[in-house]
């Protein structure tokens, strides 16, 4: 079972979208099945990565997600039917018939709007709290390895402070304070809480907050060092969206300035440190289309890590602001050089 699931996720998606009637651009990209739009933003990475993108409605997956959702078949009937027919000699349960979907209707068929995700103030109010909390605290063992451990990347004091970066002193404290001032399913709607009511940065002490007109509109958790086996490096509030890191430093910005664009908050940090104007999208794969408009009047330069999935979400990037009539350069990373913080580390 497992080495079906291996091999159905390596069946190119863009086979598998062109069988099920769907036409493809530049075999790169369609119309989303998921959202009404009329130009094509569901982009497709090849194999290996072997995913799925809209930059649209945010919706990303496998060729399995692809498959059970556009079918509306759950995950297990989609992998025996793609087994079926995509595996030479599997020879699975399940019926062995070929899915045929009406495209047509796919796309004419206006979906029920979903409910827009609403940001609702009081999210800052816990986040700034929350932050405040934080740094009232005495200093403990945990700051002073974040301290360290942040020294090391470059991160100084000047950075810690210019972009407010806080540590969770004492996770308990934490915890008991924040559901002592808010109710849980208020703090589970912030996506600060889990659903056990326990914060969601429990291995992830280091706090970067994103800043959106002054106030926090994100928060984004970091472990000191490596992850421990089983772990992120980082962690993101659950259920909401996330916005961009240091947004607030575009505003006031003559036009044709250079901005770049990282991956990474601790790249932008570094950037700005070195006196450039710079934003960060905390992954390669998060552009969404409602973010074009704060670059428009730039000379934008993507800089991306120096891996597969950096380089494939920097073209795409690049794609995206390009089509959008904005002037965007990428830039790259001598080879050996993972990112920006380890390049001006290394200098
Ligand atoms: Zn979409």
């Amino acid at each position: 079972m497992n080495d079906l699931l291996q091999r159905v996720k390596e069946i190119d998606i863009r086979q598998v979208a062109r069988d099920l009637g769907f036409e493809l651009i530049q075999t790169r990209r369609m119309l989303c099945p998921f959202h009404v739009e009329d130009t094509p933003s569901l982009v497709f990475y090849p194999p290996p990565q072997n995913e799925f993108h809209c930059f649209g409605c945010g919706k990303r997956g496998d060729v399995i997600n692809l498959y059970a959702d556009v079918c509306k078949i759950d995950f297990k009937t989609a992998l025996e039917e793609l087994g079926n027919r995509y595996i030479p000699g599997y020879d699975g349960h399940g019926s062995n018939k070929t899915r045929k979907i009406d495209v047509k209707s796919i796309y004419t068929q206006k979906p029920v709007e979903e409910k827009p995700f609403v940001f609702q103030e009081q999210f800052s109010r816990i986040y700034e709290d929350f932050q405040q909390f934080c740094l009232n605290l005495p200093a403990t063992e945990s700051t002073r390895k974040a301290a360290e451990y942040l020294r090391g990347r470059g991160i100084d004091d000047w950075t810690i402070r210019h972009f407010r970066l806080f540590v969770i002193k004492n996770y308990g404290l934490a915890n008991d304070y924040l559901k002592e001032k808010y109710s849980t399913p208020e703090l589970i709607a912030s996506g600060i809480m889990n659903e056990r009511g326990n914060l969601v940065f429990f291995k992830h002490p280091i706090i970067i907050p994103y800043y959106q007109n002054g106030r926090i509109t994100y928060l984004q958790g970091r472990t000191i060092g490596d992850p421990p086996e089983g772990t992120n490096k980082y962690q993101f509030l659950t259920g909401i969206p996330r916005t961009i890191f240091n947004i607030d430093s575009l505003k006031n910005q003559r036009g044709n300035v250079e901005v770049y664009i990282t991956e990474g908050a601790f790249d932008c940090m570094t950037l700005v440190k070195q006196g450039m104007i710079a934003v960060s999208l905390g992954s390669a794969k998060t552009f969404k289309k409602e973010w074009i408009k704060h670059f428009k009047k730039f000379n934008v330069w993507i800089w991306f890590d120096n891996d597969t999935a950096g380089q494939a979400g920097a073209r795409d990037l690049i794609e995206i602001l390009h089509l959008n009539g904005i002037y965007v350069g990428m830039k790259y990373l001598p080879s050996g050089i993972k990112d920006i913080n380890e390049y001006f580390q290394q200098r």
